[in-house]
């Protein structure tokens, strides 16, 4: 049985009021029996790491995710991030190559590699984002892009190591868009991600790995996008802002 995960992507939103308060929020509603068996994370910013940390607690389904973090292990890299201070900060998670990175700060598949690297080698769990811009999908090159996404920075993991990443599938024209790819298109890109995955590594592995969609999932859509046998949750932008939102997205397995 794999993991359900409802990933909220605060991205660079929030003060540390205004954050605390939409944790705690999440924290209480959680709480719900329902929610029991659901993993729910919040990917948000370093400066609030720490006191959201306090915030989740001793609570068992409530997870907290850093954004991104370098690739090399400290030195002069002023503005960075390393792998070893959000390990030091107790952070589970760490989202890598989101478009928006790619895009604006032209993250590589080398650095993108080396990153996922790095957070293997300090306990925390990759949750690496792929997917197409709208024109490779319709030149029908997403399923080459996407794979060579994977195969450039993840598919020189050993078994043990690819075992503890989490994929997240997000089409870039679907992120913030308001646009959800549909349930087809979801599904069968996550099949092709599984199948990818058991051609280089094994059925078994490519069983084991959770796979999330991303792209504006909103309580109205998350029920059928997570019904779909491929799609094992979500990575949710801007319906994460509101706790309530949120929550109701986890509910929808
Ligand atoms: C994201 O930021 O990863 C995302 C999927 O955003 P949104 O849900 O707003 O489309």
């Amino acid at each position: 049985m794999r993991k359900k995960i409802a990933a909220g992507n605060w991205k660079m939103n929030t003060t540390l009021d205004e954050g605390l308060k939409l944790a705690s929020e999440v924290v209480h509603m959680a709480k719900d029996e329902s929610l029991s068996e659901t993993t729910i994370m919040m990917s948000v910013p370093y400066t609030h790491i720490e006191s959201i940390k306090k915030t989740i607690g001793n609570a068992t389904n409530v997870f907290i995710a850093a954004q991104n973090c370098h690739q090399e292990l400290s030195g002069a890299y002023t503005g960075e991030i390393s792998a070893a201070m959000l390990q030091n900060l107790g952070v589970d998670c760490v989202v890598l190559g989101h478009s928006e990175r790619r895009e604006y700060y032209k993250e590589t598949y080398a650095e993108l590699e080396s990153k996922t690297q790095i957070v293997l080698k300090h306990q925390m769990t990759p949750i690496f984002c792929c997917g197409e811009k709208l024109a490779t999908r319709e030149e029908n090159a997403h399923f080459d892009l996407v794979k060579e996404q994977l195969s450039s920075s993840l598919f020189e993991l050993d078994a043990v190591e690819f075992a503890k990443v989490i994929i997240a599938y997000e089409p870039v024209w679907a992120i913030g868009t308001g646009v959800t790819a549909s349930d087809e298109q979801a599904q069968e890109m996550h099949h092709f991600i599984r199948h990818t995955i058991a051609k280089n590594y094994s059925d078994s592995i490519a069983k084991q790995i959770p796979i999330l969609y991303g792209g504006s999932v909103k309580p109205a859509n998350a029920q059928t996008l997570f019904s779909c046998p491929d799609v094992d949750g979500g990575l949710i932008g801007g319906a994460s802002m509101d706790a309530q939102g949120f929550i109701d997205i986890a509910k929808s397995f």
